[in-house]
């Protein structure tokens, strides 16, 4: 493995364009962060508007030889940097999403995991890709359908997987034949600028993917959702910030895929095996310091089996150890920012203001880096902010039930429909939950959800389309339908 300074020389800094990594036009750079101490690590190139006029320019040029790729050869490069990733680069890309995102090196490795198989699954899915042929129900048509590559396409991403955001979204439009601008969070641009070197080596051809960090974002987006040849955005980030990109996306209608924020319930019914139910509820809120859009968010636990829970809850998350995430045995990393660290903080604050009471943790840990203590909170009032908003942190608020019904009904209530974990034995259960609570992801009896092979994606506020899995690629592929008069027989 390399150290940490050896690694760092290794990581280009540039932006990538039309297959090379160059300054930016401005000449201009800005810092990217360690959170577990603070300090600056490299400083990249900051892609200013112009930069992505010339980014856009190379990858229109690059669309047509790339659609008219022989599907074998598309899925054989993306195979290809499947394995980079998966095996030579394996240590590298871990290490440097530590560093620059905090999380502990052992859930990095798991992210390298997530983030190649999206190019292990989407060069199997390249080979496969099928139109139709068929009579209309009159008899007077024959009509074949054509899959063809949507064109080129923008991939907005986040900072709490900075790998798999981009390969989830990269996997399936190169597959299909698309070219793609990916501008990563300006808190996680190292992974990205990485994930290009990869490409490259994979032999993605010049201007298939460009790469742009930016502290200007809007500058920068803006004119590229608006270009005339482009066809698609594909954005993961806040709710927020995904309504204002839809409105941007009207004016040119283009076609959207939008990974929203979510607000996990993390629900334990009376019948649950409560230690298993301990066992994923720590793993689904303290993965990624609690910073993933699927994360259990807040937990309803029924009566009967509440204080066995809490107090077991309780003792489990108290003895997370918190550390830099370069470290062995560190379970539980900083938050990404100082900013992220005082919203959670604040959060807390005030649901204890309003009568809530930490069980343990419920304060930030002073000193270097942007740290909070594992934290539960009981006694918490169901309409509380920190129920119905997306904590993002290492924070368990428990509320008590005691009626299905009546949950099912609260949790609807919110307006996004992300994730959500249940824990029951019961069949009937399970199948009428599924049914009924407006979540687009439901992990039963487990803390894990996430694959490749399976549809990612939420409802209501949490977004549009799915990634991975068989739609994966849907969202990739435009549709046309040829009509021909239907042969005539005598
Ligand atoms: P964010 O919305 O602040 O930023 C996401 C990306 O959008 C970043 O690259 C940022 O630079 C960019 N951005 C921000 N404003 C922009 C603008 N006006 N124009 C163009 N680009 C802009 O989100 P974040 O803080 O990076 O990530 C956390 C959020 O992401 C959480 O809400 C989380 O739930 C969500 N998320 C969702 C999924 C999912 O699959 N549904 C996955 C991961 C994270």
């Amino acid at each position: 493995m390399k150290t940490v300074s050896e690694l760092l020389a290794s990581i280009p800094t540039g932006l990538f364009i039309d297959g090379e990594f160059v300054d930016s036009e401005s000449g201009e750079r800005f810092d990217v962060l360690n959170p577990a101490t603070g300090e600056v690590i490299a400083q990249v190139a900051n892609a200013s508007p112009a930069d992505g006029a010339r980014a856009m320019d190379c990858a229109a040029a690059a669309q047509e030889k790339w659609a008219a790729t022989a599907p074998r050869v598309r899925a054989e490069i993306l195979r290809r940097a499947f394995d980079l990733m998966n095996t030579t680069y394996r240590d590298d890309l871990a290490m440097i999403m530590t560093l620059e995102m905090g999380k502990p090196l052992p859930q990095a490795d798991g992210e390298v995991t997530y983030g190649a198989e999206f190019f292990r699954w989407f060069s199997e899915e390249a080979a496969r890709i099928r139109g139709d042929y068929f009579r209309v129900p009159e008899g007077h048509i024959q009509a074949i359908v054509v899959r063809r590559p949507i064109g080129p396409c923008i991939f907005i991403t986040p900072w709490n997987f900075p790998l798999a955001m981009a390969t989830r979204k990269a996997g399936p439009a190169f597959a299909a034949g698309n070219v793609a601008l990916l501008k990563p969070s300006e808190d996680t641009p190292l992974t990205a600028l990485f994930f290009a070197k990869i490409m490259k080596e994979a032999g993605l051809p010049d201007g298939v993917l460009a790469v742009l960090p930016t502290l200007r974002s809007p500058e920068v987006t803006g004119p590229l959702l608006q270009d005339s040849r482009m066809r698609k955005l594909s954005f993961t980030g806040s709710t927020r910030v995904g309504k204002a990109l839809l409105k941007e996306c009207a004016d040119n209608v283009l076609r959207t895929s939008m990974e929203l924020g979510g607000n996990a319930p993390f629900i334990v019914f009376e019948d649950a095996d409560v230690d298993l139910a301990v066992q994923s509820a720590l793993m689904t809120k303290m993965r990624n310091m609690g910073q993933a859009c699927n994360a259990a968010d807040h937990f309803f636990v029924h009566e009967d089996v509440y204080d066995e829970f809490t107090q077991k809850f309780a003792a489990a998350i108290g003895s997370q150890t918190v550390g830099d995430g370069l470290e062995s045995g560190v379970d539980v990393g900083p938050l990404i920012s100082e900013r992220q660290l005082n919203g959670v903080a604040g959060m807390v604050d005030r649901a204890v203001e309003s009568g809530a009471r930490a069980l343990t943790g419920g304060a930030r840990i002073e000193g270097n880096g942007f740290f909070y203590q594992p934290t539960l909170l009981v006694d918490v009032a169901p309409d509380a902010e920190i129920m119905t908003d997306e904590i993002f942190g290492p924070v368990a608020p428990v509320v008590k039930f005691n009626d299905e019904k009546e949950l099912v009904r609260m949790v609807n209530e919110d307006t996004v429909g992300l994730g959500g974990y249940f824990h029951t034995k019961d069949i009937g259960r399970i199948l009428r939950l599924a049914e009924q609570l407006e979540i687009g992801m439901l992990g039963v009896n487990t803390g894990t959800i996430s694959n490749a092979g399976a549809p990612f994606g939420g409802m209501k506020q949490s977004g549009m389309g799915r990634e991975g899995g068989k739609e994966g690629i849907e969202e990739y592929l435009e549709t046309v339908y040829v009509g021909l008069p239907a042969p005539v027989f005598d």
